[in-house]
């Protein structure tokens, strides 16, 4: 399916332009089917035919094996990791099988909060919106006229937007308060339950920590930025029987959603790494508590490597 010539171009460009430079991708969901409200998440054959080109053009790394190359400027030509946040259940029913089919290493970063079978405020929110059996939504004092599924997305965008950086419970009551006004039930869980991150850990999968509620941590008070993390860690590292060694932060911009306060903090909680989700690539002169991500999102895989190779020469 792949043009031979154009990739191995590409390839070539990487390996030359690129040297010694690490692409670490970041993705959330693998959906099993198209989703009208989530046009941006890959499905099972986008994640395939993503995953197939990894295997064939670049040299996928695990995080720890990516570390080691970095530490010692060692890295090989078009070195890649991949990496998931959040914890979504369908890494594991989707998304795994795939990354075996291609012998592709990865790691899920999960907030552990949303194991019990509660799903995140902005899937809770989305959820309202894609309810095709409902035209209207009442949010406060908001008549919503929800209309087709593009409308239905840029209002829930917007919604998102309005919600995101309002302090965590805040945003909770308002989720519950706009079920409750809409007489609105849950959809089923999304998230992974500890005994599913436990098989994906046994499947090879890197399990990392993602906080527990998913706060934007760059607002919280030092000690409660202390517990949203290192609960996270101590948390998996009982339901897997296993350390936990990487970190990333919650919507992961630097400046904006965590700090140089953060940093220590997951330093000194001690994680050996942290990805954020600011572009680019990383090298050995990339603090490991600070290593960048990037996912192209287009959907042929001319564009996709070529942006891959863009990402690691700008
Ligand atoms: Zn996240």
């Amino acid at each position: 399916m792949f043009n031979a010539l154009l990739h191995h171009s590409l390839q070539l460009a990487g390996k030359y332009c690129g040297r010694h430079k690490l692409n670490i991708l970041i993705y959330h969901q693998v959906l099993a089917e198209a989703d009208p409200m989530r046009p941006s998440e890959p499905t099972a054959e986008v994640f395939d035919w993503q995953m197939q080109l990894l295997r064939h053009y670049f040299t996928p790394l695990s995080l720890d094996e990516a570390l080691q190359h970095l530490k010692h400027n060692t890295l090989p030509a078009n070195a890649v990791c991949v990496t998931f946040d959040d914890g979504y259940l369908n890494n594991l029913t989707v998304a795994q099988p795939i990354l075996a089919k291609y012998a592709i290493p990865a790691t899920v970063y999960v907030a552990t909060g949303f194991s019990n079978g509660l799903n995140m405020w902005n899937d809770r929110l989305i959820h309202l919106f894609a309810d095709a059996t409902r035209q209207q939504l009442t949010l406060d004092d908001n008549l919503v006229t929800l209309g087709d599924w593009q409308n239905r997305r840029s209002q829930a965008q917007q919604w998102l937007k309005k919600l995101k950086y309002l302090p965590l419970n805040e945003r909770l009551a308002k989720i519950d308060q706009f079920y409750q006004q809409n007489k609105a039930t849950e959809q089923a869980p999304l998230m992974m339950a500890p005994a599913q991150i436990k098989q994906l850990a046994q499947y090879g999968v890197t399990i990392g920590a993602h906080t527990v509620n998913h706060p934007i941590l760059k607002v919280l008070p030092e000690e409660q930025q202390q517990q949203e993390i290192s609960r996270s860690k101590q948390q998996l590292e009982a339901w897997l029987g296993q350390s936990v060694q990487h970190f990333a932060y919650p919507n992961g911009v630097q400046g904006v959603d965590f700090d140089d306060t953060t940093t220590e903090i997951v330093k000194r909680s001690g994680f050996a790494s942290a990805v954020v989700t600011n572009w680019g690539v990383s090298d050995a002169n990339t603090a490991p508590h600070l290593l960048k991500r990037f996912t192209p999102w287009d959907k042929t895989p001319a564009r996709f490597h070529l942006r891959l190779i863009k990402n690691m020469v700008s």
